[in-house]
């Protein structure tokens, strides 16, 4: 591994300040899972480390059920999982969490370097983007506000500048009858990526009809594909297992896979419209009456 200069800003203007003094050269650090891994293989060199864990407020986790859920930078993915109020109202979010890497890895990796890390099997995009997700970005020019939806631009890419600091995450409140499910499908249970996963957050009326819907989807195109065809066939009506099962082979329809180690393009657009079908049976099981 390069040498690098090593800093641990206590304020987030002098990690800002920083960020701005080695535009280019330097790199955030978190829980350092995907950081260091990159450093090592060699894929990154930063020549500045700036760690942010004595920020303070950048472990925040706090629930209002009229604002919903805020996530500082720092929350962990063994916070999430473990958390009542995640698990509660942010059932998919949740899941994602829990079936991610393993316990150890789960303690230090954070949902923000997750998000930052924009890989397409990142299992909290899905869930979070799915809930629609707000990011809260700070740079020396101010703050700004982007959905989740919208930050990844390519593999490793979002719209973040070099100089930027992602400081939370805002999750919107979950309306009553709302079911949200993460499926994850990989090779083994434990310590593997998403060869496809699945996310569906899911508002019934009083009626019986679909009130909204997100499906969003992992794995399966170069960032977290959100199905916009498969949740306009339920959107407006009531679930039935036709309209269900048309709503999964329309996500298998979208999706855009490659084929790698972990599976074939054909495989994993198959496992599109198995997930989706069952995450949506799962979903419209989770509501309460
Ligand atoms: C063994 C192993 C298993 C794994 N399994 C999974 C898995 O099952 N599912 C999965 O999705 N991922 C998995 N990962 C990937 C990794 O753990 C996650 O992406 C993790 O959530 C990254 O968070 P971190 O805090 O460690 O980020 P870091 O490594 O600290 O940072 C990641 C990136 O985000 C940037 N960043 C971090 N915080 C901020 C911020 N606040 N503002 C702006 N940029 C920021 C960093 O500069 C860096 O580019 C695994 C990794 C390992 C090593």
């Amino acid at each position: 591994m390069k040498d690098f200069e090593y800093f641990e800003p206590h304020t987030l203007d002098d990690a800002l300040a920083l960020l701005q003094r080695y535009r280019g050269s330097s790199s955030l650090f978190a829980g350092g899972t995907d950081l260091l891994v990159q450093m090592k293989e060699h894929v990154r060199q930063p020549a500045q480390l700036i760690n942010i864990k004595k920020i303070p407020g950048m472990d925040d986790f706090a629930f209002d059920a009229e604002r919903g859920l805020r996530l500082g930078a720092l929350v962990t993915t063994r916070q999430v999982e473990t958390s009542p109020i995640t698990q509660r109202h942010y059932a998919g979010l949740a899941k994602a969490a829990t079936d991610f890497a393993s316990i150890q890895v789960r303690h230090r990796a954070t949902v923000v370097g997750n998000v930052c890390r924009a890989s397409p099997s990142a299992d909290t995009l899905p869930p979070l983007i799915a809930d629609g997700a707000v990011l809260r970005i700070q740079g020396a020019a101010g703050t700004r506000h982007v959905a989740v939806q919208d930050f990844c631009i390519a593999p490793g890419r979002t719209t973040l500048a070099a100089d930027e600091i992602v400081t939370h995450i805002d999750v919107p409140a979950p309306p009553p009858r709302t079911g949200k499910v993460y499926l994850k499908h990989g090779r083994r249970a434990q310590m593997e990526l998403a060869t496809v996963g699945a996310a569906v957050r899911l508002t019934l009326a009083g009626d019986g009809r679909v009130a909204d819907l997100g499906i969003v989807l992992a794995a399966v195109a170069p960032t977290p594909l959100r199905a916009q065809q498969a949740e306009a066939v339920l959107r407006g009506h009531r679930p039935t297992p036709e309209s269900l099962a048309a709503a999964a082979q329309a996500a298998a329809d979208e999706a855009r896979p490659i084929g790698d180690v972990r599976g074939s393009a054909d495989y994993r657009r198959e496992m599109v419209r198995v997930l989706t079908r069952r995450a949506l049976e799962q979903a419209l099981q989770e509501i309460r009456p």
